[in-house]
């Protein structure tokens, strides 16, 4: 009896003693959290939205999603609908509330087959009420035969064709422009797919050309846009998976979201709170 009684303490004594050091190190960490979560500002919320024909999007989506998430506070959610259909009218589009509750919609999609004017309207809207966008490379030709200027308006320009493959020389315009700091004054890039552009719209202000050489002609390749309430930024580069991977295009396009966001400063840094996460 006393054997047991006493092994009966000592399991007592155990099981307080656990529960103590589990009390310490919970409390410990919570009251850590609460320090970090007190002088941490709430990550911008960015969808990004891809797919469609043409271009590795599967490679390209954790390109973006490391790329700017290393650059930026950002939490991102990722619809990749639509396969390599080029026509296909994606599910996300079909709901009007769309970009509801995102802080910046980054397009990197190529649906160049999709011609429905209400569809298309209605991918355009979100951002006329106020959404930022990015637009990149094959997002400028999808919708393009659309019978509607609502999408072109949205991004800034009209284009319906490209150049042949072939490194590009991209000239930077506005090297005072926040987003263009940092940026080198020509940057050749590995490989590229040049947009012919063929209309800028009013409000659309280029930061940067490469020299066409089919056309024979400069053609805007980075750009600004406003439209309604919403702020865009846009470039036509973006083809090929080994231009993207560049520091040069992940420091621009992040430099690009924080700007259509109003999260960069003048000199191209983003505001504070917005840098990139603290690694633990
Ligand atoms: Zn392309």
């Amino acid at each position: 009896m006393v054997n047991h009684k006493n092994k009966r303490k000592n399991i007592f004594f155990g099981l307080a003693l656990a529960i103590g050091v589990v009390c310490f190190v919970v409390g410990k960490t919570t009251a850590a959290e609460t320090t970090a979560t007190k002088s941490k500002v709430a990550p911008l919320k960015v969808l990004m939205v891809t797919g469609g024909s043409s271009h590795d999007y599967t490679n390209q989506k954790g390109i973006l999603e490391k790329g700017i998430a290393a650059r930026a506070n950002i939490q991102w959610t990722i619809a990749h609908q639509g396969g390599t259909n080029r026509a296909k009218m994606i599910e996300l589009f079909k709901s009007p509330d769309w970009a509801k509750g995102y802080d910046v919609v980054v397009h990197n999609q190529c649906f160049g087959g999709v011609t429905d004017v209400a569809f298309t309207e209605r991918v355009a809207q979100a951002h006329y009420a106020g959404v930022p966008a990015v637009i990149i490379h094959c997002t400028v030709h999808s919708y393009r035969h659309a019978k509607t200027d609502a999408w072109r308006k949205v991004i800034g320009v009209s284009s319906f064709s490209h150049e042949k493959h072939r490194p590009l020389a991209v000239r930077n315009l506005q090297a005072k422009h926040p987003i263009m700091q940092g940026f080198p004054k020509v940057w050749n890039t590995p490989n590229g797919e040049l947009y012919k552009i063929d209309k800028m719209w009013p409000n659309c202000k280029a930061l940067a050309t490469a020299f066409g050489e089919d056309t024979q002609k400069d053609h805007t390749c980075i750009w600004t846009n406003t439209i309604g309430k919403g702020k865009v930024f846009g470039t036509t580069i973006g083809h090929h998976n080994e231009t993207m991977s560049t520091d040069v295009y992940l420091d621009l396009v992040t430099r690009g979201m924080l700007w259509a966001c109003n999260k960069l400063d003048d000199s191209g840094k983003p505001k504070p709170g917005y840098g990139p996460a603290k690694v633990k």
